[in-house]
């Protein structure tokens, strides 16, 4: 794990669950970063199947995660990449969910899943380029939870990840994630709390509704962008033994 990462929190929870005698792991990264660290760790471990969704490496530090890399020589197919474009966009998440993260998931047949809930694809993260907006967050933490439900009878581990801008997706976007996990619904706005303390930090205008955007990011401009997440999704199912 290079970046951020002083710690590789999420190859010790995967230990962690092997110590207490979890036989088979599925550890997803939604990061916007390739989960370079957790994918080198289990690499040659047929038991430990990961999966990262990231902007593609061309682009992207650390500049690893391309399709080809599917694991070591005793774990072939254990890892599997989808290295989006930049711009990619909500719908881009939300193929990426149907299309890779899912079946793969199911096809391992995991006793547990983990998570990793990065949320610097938010386009208004500082460090990246793929402009996803609060829309797909709900989106994509039903999605994991109905996996979770699923494919490992609700065993689901979830850690946070990236998430640079505290102004806008990772208070909110993790907040929802862990009401979803708690089965507690959320109140229509953001409680007042949130807005002074929002405030107090430095955030000039504090979000109060849940998926609201100060500004949507223009995608108008990007008419390549389907194709390219079409090219990027086709070469990760056709290198994965798990998708084809
Ligand atoms: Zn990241």
């Amino acid at each position: 794990m290079n970046g951020f990462g002083v710690y590789n929190d999420t190859a010790v929870a995967i230990v962690a669950l092997k110590g207490c005698g979890v036989r088979r792991i599925a550890y997803v990264d939604l990061d916007v970063h390739h989960g370079d660290g957790t994918q080198g760790f289990f690499w040659n471990d047929p038991e430990v199947l990961t999966v990262s969704v990231h902007e593609s490496g061309r682009y992207l530090f650390p500049n690893s995660g391309f399709p080809d890399e599917i694991g070591g020589p005793d774990a072939p197919g254990s890892a599997v990449n989808l290295a989006l474009p930049p711009e990619a966009g909500d719908d881009a998440y939300r193929r990426a969910m149907a299309e890779v993260v899912l079946p793969a998931v199911q096809a391992f047949g995991p006793d547990v899943l983990v998570s990793q809930c990065g949320v610097d694809h938010h386009h208004a993260d500082p460090l990246s380029h793929m402009r996803t907006t609060m829309a797909v967050y709900p989106h994509l933490w039903e999605a994991l939870s109905a996996l979770a439900d699923e494919a490992c009878d609700g065993r689901w581990v979830v850690l946070a990840g990236g998430g640079y801008d505290p102004c806008n997706a990772p208070p909110r976007a993790w907040a929802m994630l862990m009401a979803r996990m708690a089965g507690v619904d959320l109140p229509p706005s953001m409680p007042d709390s949130w807005v002074q303390i929002a405030a107090d930090a430095g955030c000039r205008h504090p979000a109060t509704g849940w998926t609201s955007e100060d500004r949507l990011p223009d995608l108008s401009a990007t008419s390549g962008t389907t194709r390219a997440v079409d090219d990027a999704i086709t070469a990760t199912r056709a290198a994965s033994a798990l998708l084809g």
